[in-house]
């Protein structure tokens, strides 16, 4: 016993010898979080197979909620890089993945029949499971209302998801993401149907929310699919992806009002 705790001894000081003395008596008070966001995802298949994909495969995330239960798993430490934005961007800021932490919800995503796209309704107990998180991360990081994205914002011509079912309200009732008031919204409508804002405006107002989009004027593909995106988060009954007034009022009054 006495020869164990020597050598433990021995050990341990040996690892102390070989690493760099550091003084950490003083804190510099210029600093902040890594993390600035934070990514929401579905991940279009059950419970089983998304464990077995984010634990086994290139693709991983911080946490993944389950939906009944909603069990919250960590996967991934969070001062630790987890690889689920892919090729992304918001607000000027690319590759995401080093600068957020990601969050998977179990939901089969969409399916194309007969009657045009199902998307699965996502389960309640995992959206309250989610709100508890996200308080709790936004909390410790210090992160603002505008710091929750859906993969879709910042990956708009790749990915859907967590998609229009995704009740991005819900998280706005709870303080958690801005949300456009509905009278300025009615009363900017009303002005933008006399007269519906040009394509380069569109372009415009969603760079300045936060989109990677073209500024050429141009109703091109790409522009619809963010504008979609757009859509998907804050007027979910339509994301045709076309520039219209309820849309053009939806981003005016979020990018106009103070609490951005
Ligand atoms: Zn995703």
């Amino acid at each position: 016993m006495r020869l164990l705790l020597l050598s433990l001894l021995l050990a341990l000081l040996a690892g102390c010898a070989s690493g760099p003395s550091i003084n950490t008596q003083y804190q510099a008070q210029g600093q902040n979080s890594r993390v600035q966001y934070i990514i929401l995802h579905y991940t279009s298949t059950d419970l089983a197979h998304s464990l077995e994909l984010l634990t086994r495969g290139e693709v991983s995330s911080h946490y993944l909620i389950a939906e009944n239960p909603a069990t919250v798993y960590r996967l991934v430490d969070e001062d630790r890089r987890a690889w689920h934005a892919g090729v992304s961007q918001w607000q000027g800021r690319t590759w995401l993945n080093g600068t957020s932490i990601g969050i998977e919800l179990v939901n089969q995503g969409f399916y194309d029949g007969p009657k045009g796209r199902y998307w699965q309704p996502f389960a309640p107990a995992q959206i309250e499971a989610l709100i508890v998180l996200l308080k709790d991360i936004m909390q410790r990081h210090e992160l603002a209302p505008g710091s929750i994205l859906a993969h879709s914002d910042v990956a708009p011509q790749r990915k859907v998801d967590p998609g229009p079912l995704f009740p991005w309200q819900r998280l706005a009732e709870e303080g958690l993401i801005p949300w456009p008031e509905a009278g300025a919204v009615a009363r900017q409508q009303a002005l933008f149907e006399a007269q519906l804002p040009d394509v380069a405006w569109f372009q415009q107002q969603l760079a300045e929310h936060g989109y990677e989009v073209p500024n050429h004027g141009q109703l091109d593909q790409a522009t619809r699919n963010v504008i979609a995106a757009f859509q998907m988060k804050y007027r979910q009954a339509n994301y045709d992806g076309e520039p219209d007034s309820e849309t053009a009022a939806l981003l005016w009054v979020l990018n106009n009002s103070a609490s951005r």
